[in-house]
């Protein structure tokens, strides 16, 4: 074929490829185009998984009749003029892609009505192209409506997973945008149901209720991020941190819960996901996360927002000054307002090297692999089963110190029972005899929008585990009755770490994902002093375990020093 250049509506339907992935980045778009506009209430309706139906309603500055279908042209924008303006973007948007590139793929209606005009405007696109126009009566701002999203790109509608993960990522792109901007109000109704809806009252905590839940809200600390300055090094400092923390106590199983906002655009990043845990050094469990929602000001020019195709990611001029600007004020704010407790390793007399225990809390981002070959004093006891053991007593109220015919063991009290009960409700749940226990009165559960919708499909199963759940209305559930393990146990945070870690087209191991999450809530904690009885009959249930060495997360459960190892160290020949 000879070379030739593509037809317009060719280049219309590649260039939309960019920006319209799936639905949520209609959404995405199209929430900023109204934060651009200076919009303080912003609602967004879905049906579908929101190839249905998308609709974002706000009352920014609208858009002129002239301009109308302008708008729709490729690259044209209100927003930026020159190159210069490239250089230092304070908008969201600035590329003029979204709304062509959604026409190319959707039909969409947009109805405007701009400052000064007395009526608004309507136009209606199919293909890209108008086939209607007209005067419509509304108010001050825009809506814009987008039908049949991806309809007329089948190879891109089928890569769309389930109506209720598409809600998912629609809720995490409102949410996200509800955290950066407390002071517009944003709804969300999808299907009909409304699942997030803001006050708009400036306080990013009220924010933080709505999207999380109050009983993440009520661990929130507050940043102080020290205002911009001399660094010594003469670069000047203008990096602004706001925003807010979760408390150690209120961690999570995975990285959803960190948001990040450079000036206020959402965006992901590794680095400050790193720059934050690194604060948290110390203070979570392994595989712990924590919660955050932080907001970083800086000169417009110092970022670059224009290397990403749907501006999901960007660099920074200075990106280890505004590194240790975030980790500062992360540190600074858990240091001063959780002083929690530090638990240090356990270390043995024996001097170094030391034992390469399993430390209680410990950095996700540090490897403390027990089997780290510079440890010649004690191995995670390589045997599979467990010899009767005698209790000598308790350490840091943490382990299990007992003796076995084979030496000494010292065994992490949490991680034990966690074996233990992973495999009795594994056991109890495959036989489908789940002791169960009613509450004598239903408990709500109040649930993110993305649990949510895990919740909705997962919700029967959760019934084989000993739940007995309801729906109560908005994002709220009733909880009658729970698996006696985890009675008078942190239950709710075990579902909702459960409702974490899955998702909603988790079909096949989510029977171990449950077992691990109650067993982990289910279990004594470190920390928890033990009468000699408790410790007697833990060890008699390890012993009985298939596996008694490790925890369900496949970290050891236990350190073995054999008496030959301990003749060496005493140099007893
Ligand atoms: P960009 O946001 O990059 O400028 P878009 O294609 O998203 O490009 O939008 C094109 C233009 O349409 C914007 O620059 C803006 O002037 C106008 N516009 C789009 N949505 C809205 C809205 N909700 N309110 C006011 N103006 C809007
Ligand atoms: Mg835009």
């Amino acid at each position: 074929m000879p070379i030739r250049v593509l037809a317009p509506e060719v280049v219309s339907r590649i260039a939309a490829g960019e920006v319209v992935e799936r639905p949520a980045s209609v959404v995405k778009e199209l929430v900023e185009n109204s934060l651009d506009a200076g919009s303080s209430q912003i609602s967004v309706e879905t049906r579908g998984g929101g190839v249905s139906l998308i609709r974002v309603t706000d009352n920014g500055v609208g858009i002129p009749v002239a301009e109308l279908e302008l708008a729709f042209q490729r690259y044209a924008t209100s927003k930026i003029n020159d190159l210069d303006d490239l250089e230092s973007i304070s908008s969201l948007g600035f590329r003029g892609e979204a709304l062509p590139s959604i026409a190319a793929v959707a039909q969409v209606d947009i109805v405007a009505c701009a400052i000064g005009e007395s009526a608004g405007n309507y136009l209606s696109l199919r293909e890209g192209i108008t086939v209607n126009r007209g005067s419509q009566g509304r108010s001050q701002g825009t809506t814009v409506t987008v039908r049949n999203l991806l309809r007329n790109v089948p190879a891109r509608l089928k890569f769309l997973k389930s109506p209720a993960t598409e809600n998912s990522h629609i809720a995490n792109v409102v949410s996200q945008y509800a955290l950066a901007f407390p002071e517009a109000k944003f709804t969300l109704a999808v299907d009909g149901r409304t699942i997030l809806r803001t006050p708009g009252n400036g306080q990013l905590i009220d924010s933080i209720i709505e999207v999380y839940g109050l009983e993440i809200a009520r661990n929130m600390l507050e940043l102080s991020s020290e205002d911009g300055g001399w660094k010594g090094d003469s670069t000047f400092s203008s990096v602004l941190v706001k925003g807010m923390v979760g408390s150690p106590s209120i961690s999570r199983s995975n990285r959803n819960y960190l948001s990040f906002f450079v000036n206020r655009r959402s965006i992901g990043s590794r680095l400050l996901a790193w720059a934050v845990e690194e604060a948290y050094h110390g203070l979570l469990m392994q595989g712990k996360h924590p919660v955050a929602v932080i907001n970083i000001s800086l000169p417009a020019e110092e970022v670059d927002v224009n290397i990403h195709p749907t501006k999901a990611e960007v660099k920074f001029q200075k990106e280890r000054l505004v590194f240790s600007a975030v980790q500062k004020a992360v540190r600074r704010a858990l240091l001063e307002l959780a002083p929690v407790p530090r638990i240090e390793e356990v270390v043995t007399s024996y001097g170094a090297p030391s034992v390469p225990a399993q430390p209680l809390w410990a950095s996700p981002a540090v490897d403390h692999s027990p089997t780290s070959p510079s440890s010649p004093v004690a191995q995670p006891t390589p045997t599979l089963s467990l010899p009767a053991l005698r209790l000598l007593g308790q350490l840091s109220s943490s382990y299990i110190v007992a003796e076995g015919p084979e030496g000494l063991y010292i065994i992490d009290q949490h991680a034990a029972h966690e074996r233990i009960l992973f495999e009795q409700i594994q056991q109890q749940s495959s036989q489908r005899e789940v002791e169960v226990q009613g509450l004598l009165e239903p408990a709500t559960l109040e649930v993110t929008p993305r649990q949510d919708e895990i919740l909705k499909t997962h919700y029967e199963k959760l019934a084989e585990f000993g739940f007995s759940i309801e729906s109560f209305g908005d994002r709220t559930y009733l909880v009658r009755a729970v698996p006696v393990l985890l009675h008078r146990k942190d239950w709710a945070g075990a579902l909702r770490e459960l409702l974490d870690s899955l998702s909603a087209e988790d079909r096949g191991d989510w029977r171990e994902k449950l077992a691990i999450s109650f067993a982990c809530h289910g279990a004594v904690k470190a920390g928890q002093a033990l009468t000699d009885d408790e410790m007697r009959e833990l060890l008699r249930q390890l012993e009985q375990t298939a596996a008694p060495n490790t925890c369900p997360h496949g970290r050891p459960t236990m350190i073995h020093l054999r008496s030959g190892q301990l003749e060496k160290e005493f140099h007893r020949s």
